[in-house]
């Protein structure tokens, strides 16, 4: 089912992975030690570097994917549900974060979101809760696209006023910062990342938990492991989410030099803003401070957006919408099987008909970027 005629000249994601020669060590290494799973010393060492790396007082356990430690998070903060309560959510997000509300035995309920920040609306939230706060068991609270949510403070004091935890999908923002400076990762009960391989911080398949609070983390491990206890004696509903040793010498491999690869990302996305902001597109708000998996922009109208996603196609750029469909529009979360519900999502059906991912790599050349910028402005003063 070929939906692009030709290849994207200007891959939409380009993952950076360390040399060959250096995985070949690792693995050579691995093989000579003859330990591949199971918390091993690459596993304990990449989850002391991850935690040193995000900053002061977090703790981090490694994951075999995002989604299974963002299901790590729910269960160990919230619990099982019975099917009966809901989680909190935007619509406009990823399919993994309903998901993980479901494999949990919760319900999602679709928020609506802020229309300049693209993050989940506290306004929306409130409107819940004043109705139907019996119903609402927590928040799964995603960073869109990997941003710091600039009003996180907003969020925090909203679910301390209603007694809820907050769990905090920040997939692909492994580096990004809040606007307050600090890394993500300290904020909710907990914050997951995903070191999928389309992420800016990728290792192929992988991802963290990341807690101020160790017991949360420490729970998480336990969780990750069938749920054992020290005797090797199952005490909650567990499963097995480890990272791989290959996984964990490649993540630690990846640190090294993820700052400068992070500084040419965002050099790209000013350079976006700077030579397109004057077209009426919009750009998210702390952008500029993320890790920028890609550069999501709002145009002003569905047909611009529509012009400008032409116009990448035409000139072989990769380009995606995210999020369109959002989640609550995806055929399960649609049928009268799945238990979800949505609040009014008039900014989300707006926002996602205008929204065009544009590509950022590390290192993008030049000639690129300018291929980029010359398609959506065409596209936008046609
Ligand atoms: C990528 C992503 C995930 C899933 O992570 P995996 O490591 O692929 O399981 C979950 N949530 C969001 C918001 C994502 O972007």
């Amino acid at each position: 089912m070929p939906s692009e005629t030709a290849p994207a000249e200007v891959p939409f994601i380009r993952p950076s992975f360390p040399g060959p020669e250096e995985v070949a060590e690792d693995i050579t290494d691995i093989v000579q030690s003859n330990w591949y799973a199971n918390f091993g010393e690459r596993e304990g060492a990449f989850a002391a570097a991850l935690a040193e790396y995000l900053g002061q007082g977090l703790h981090a356990a490694t994951f075999a994917n995002g989604t299974l430690a963002l299901v790590a998070a729910v269960q160990s903060i919230m619990d099982r549900g019975d099917g009966s309560r809901f989680l909190l959510m935007p619509s406009f997000t990823f399919v993994a974060v309903a998901q993980a509300a479901i494999w949990n035995g919760y319900r999602p309920w679709f928020v609506d979101i802020d229309p300049t920040t693209l993050q989940a609306s506290t306004d929306s939230a409130l409107g819940v809760l004043e109705n139907a706060r019996d119903r609402v068991a927590g928040v799964l609270l995603p960073n869109a696209f990997g941003v710091g949510n600039p009003r996180i403070d907003d969020w925090e004091r909203l679910a301390a006023e209603w007694e809820l935890p907050v769990v905090i999908d920040s997939a692909a923002g492994f580096g990004s910062r809040y606007a307050d400076g600090h890394h993500l990762g300290g904020h909710g009960s907990c914050e997951i990342f995903s070191f999928h391989a389309t992420k800016p911080f990728a290792i192929g398949e992988g991802g963290a938990l990341v807690s101020r609070d160790p017991s949360v983390v420490s729970e998480a491990r336990d969780f990750q492991n069938f749920g054992f206890d020290d005797s090797r004696q199952s005490r909650l509903l567990g499963l097995n989410a480890k990272l791989t040793e290959i996984g964990a010498a490649i993540g630690l491999r990846q640190l090294a030099g993820f700052d400068a690869r992070l500084a040419s990302r965002r050099a790209v996305f000013d350079r976006y803003r700077t030579e397109l902001g004057g077209l009426g597109i919009g750009f998210q708000a702390n952008a500029e401070t993320s890790s920028l998996c890609f550069a999501t922009i709002c145009c002003p109208s569905a047909e611009d957006a529509g012009a400008v996603s032409g116009a990448l196609r035409n000139d072989r750029i990769g380009t995606r919408n995210y999020y369109n469909p959002p989640v609550h529009r995806q055929s399960y979360f649609r049928s009268a099987a799945t238990p979800s519900k949505s609040t009014e999502l008039s900014v989300t059906e707006s926002v996602c008909s205008r929204v065009v991912s544009l590509p950022i790599h590390d290192h993008m050349e030049t000639e690129h970027v300018d291929r980029v910028v010359t398609a959506v402005h065409k596209a936008m003063t046609r």
